[in-house]
């Protein structure tokens, strides 16, 4: 439903609940974060409302990162719960994944994954992106999430705004869009994604919008688009010079 990530000088688990609290109006049923701190992913999701998720993260705080991102959810396969609240890990838990929308041939793709050994938690949809993720990773080799994600999205059908990140890519986030809207906020040594502007637009007000069917490498110091063969895609940049109320 709602969908935030950020990369930059600031503590990301506050840019992305506060970025997670401005898209509430939407209306959701979980939320969850993921922060990179130290080559280490904390993640932390609970059902209901994101001041569930504030009082867990006050119980047991994740380490303290720069770059991270947060989901709320509203749940479309299996039930509103906290196992499948994103974000979803893959096995080895070094690569977390959020979504909005709905793949459609995730059950094909899950039972492939169960073949090949993977152990999958949740009733989402969404978990069987990042087993898919460790494997096309571990073909690409580290450093490769970005090929991985367009690797991994030749594969889906449906719709979908994914971001994932990676113990092993530390100062990268991912994003990837179908059907499903996908922003990037541009800001001066950070830059942001979100599902709509309202997330950032307190931090920076130039924006690109994802067209269909790219994948974004966001990183502190700059913004990648390419398609999903990895070409360097066109982008619209684009100035909100509209209010938004807090
Ligand atoms: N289909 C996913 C789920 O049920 C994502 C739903 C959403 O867009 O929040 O978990």
């Amino acid at each position: 439903c709602g969908i935030v990530g950020y990369v930059g000088p600031k503590p990301a688990l506050d840019v992305v609940v506060e970025g997670l609290a401005r898209l509430e109006y939407r209306g959701y049923d979980s939320a969850g974060v993921a922060v990179l701190a130290d080559g280490r992913l904390g993640t932390a999701k609970r059902a209901g409302k994101l001041v569930n998720l504030r009082n867990a993260l006050a119980d047991e705080p994740p380490p303290a990162g720069t770059l991270g991102m947060g989901h709320t959810r509203w749940a479309t396969h299996g039930p509103p719960n906290d196992r499948n609240a994103h974000p979803h890990t893959d096995c080895s838990g070094t690569i977390a994944v959020i979504h909005n929308g709905i793949i459609e041939n995730f059950a094909a793709l899950r039972a492939e994954l169960e073949e090949r050994g993977h152990k999958l938690n949740s009733d989402t949809d969404t978990e069987s992106v990042a087993h898919l993720l460790e494997d096309e990773l571990a073909a690409v080799g580290d450093g490769g999430l970005a090929e991985a994600m367009r690797r991994v999205c030749g594969r889906l059908e449906g719709a979908f705004t994914l971001v994932a990140v990676h113990a092993g890519d530390p100062d990268l986030v991912v994003g990837a869009r179908r059907n499903s809207p996908l922003v990037v906020g541009v800001g001066k040594g950070e830059n942001f994604l979100a599902s709509d502007v309202a997330a950032f637009i307190a931090h920076t007000r130039d924006a690109i919008e994802l067209g269909q069917d790219q994948v974004v490498e966001l990183r502190a110091d700059g913004v990648r688009v390419t398609d999903f063969e990895g070409r360097p895609a066109e982008v619209r940049e684009y100035h909100v010079d509209w209010d938004v109320s807090a």
